[in-house]
């Protein structure tokens, strides 16, 4: 019998769950921010014309919020009036940092995400597996493991993204992989927290060994495709399973978790 997270995930995160539903949500503080977010979510979801705007958007989505890491690729359009991968590939680098460190910053690390998007670009153009490209990395019913390799191997891609972009590959676009076995869970502060409370990991002070505690767990909660709870658990986190208040009484995982809830050596907020 399959674990009610499981079955769970299984009803609301599956193949094209998220065909419909936008991949920067945030809140708009204006009209004008809200139009650019839209436009920005509409940029980066085309990947029929610029699957490189997919894979970069991932790639600049660590260390700042995803609203803003996703919104890049569109200012970067905005900024140089192309998107078109052989255009991106004419500029510099010091080209690139110049546009990501400008009055308002595009990252946090605005030096290492130029880098990071420039490198993307000559990878995209240059390998021979996209030769220009980008949608050569999900072409043709690919194994989860190779999708995932594909991904790890950019600069300044680890473990979290590479999953996090297959896995919204299976949801928001409807791409479909051979199998989903390589497909782990991407364990950030909000999954990791809900792995714990749910008694499904124990508590640890260090996060690099929760994190593995929590990448196992879900391996094992659900094999043929580990990283299927990521979203729910994700989203339950940020919804409901605050780390001050938990909103237990109105959680969808209620009448299954265990809420061990030790905040003295919850470390992660
Ligand atoms: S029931 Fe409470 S402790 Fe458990 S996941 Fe939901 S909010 Fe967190």
């Amino acid at each position: 019998m399959r674990h009610p997270l499981v079955e769970m995930a299984c009803s609301k995160y599956y193949h094209k769950s998220h065909i419909n539903e936008p991949l920067i949500i945030g809140k708009a503080i204006s009209l004008e921010e809200k139009g650019f977010k839209e436009n920005a979510d509409k940029f980066v979801r085309n990947i029929e014309k610029y699957p490189h705007a997919f894979v970069l958007a991932c790639l600049m989505d660590s260390g700042v919020d995803a609203d803003a890491a996703w919104s890049i690729p569109y200012r970067a359009c905005k900024e140089l009036g192309t998107f078109e991968i052989s255009d991106l590939y004419k500029i510099k680098e010091h080209q690139y940092i110049g546009m990501f460190s400008g009055e308002k910053k595009w990252h946090r690390y605005p030096i290492i995400k130029a880098k990071v998007f420039h490198d993307a670009v000559h990878k995209i153009v240059e390998t021979k597996l996209m030769n220009g490209d980008a949608s050569r990395i999900w072409a043709d019913k690919p194994g989860s493991y190779d999708v995932v390799m594909r991904f790890i191997d950019f600069n300044g891609c680890g473990f979290k993204i590479a999953n996090m972009a297959s896995n919204i590959l299976f949801r928001y676009f409807g791409v479909e992989f051979s199998d989903y076995s390589f497909i782990d869970i991407a364990p950030d502060v909000h999954t990791m927290r809900v792995f714990q409370r749910l008694g499904l990991t124990p508590y640890v002070k260090d996060t690099e060994i929760a994190r593995i505690y929590t990448i196992v767990r879900a391996r094992e909660l659900n094999p043929e495709f580990p990283g299927l709870v990521d979203g729910l658990c994700w989203e339950v986190g940020r919804e409901f399973c605050r780390p001050g208040k938990p909103k237990c009484e109105n959680c969808p995982l209620g009448t299954f978790c265990e809420k061990v809830i030790l905040e003295e050596i919850n470390v992660w907020r």
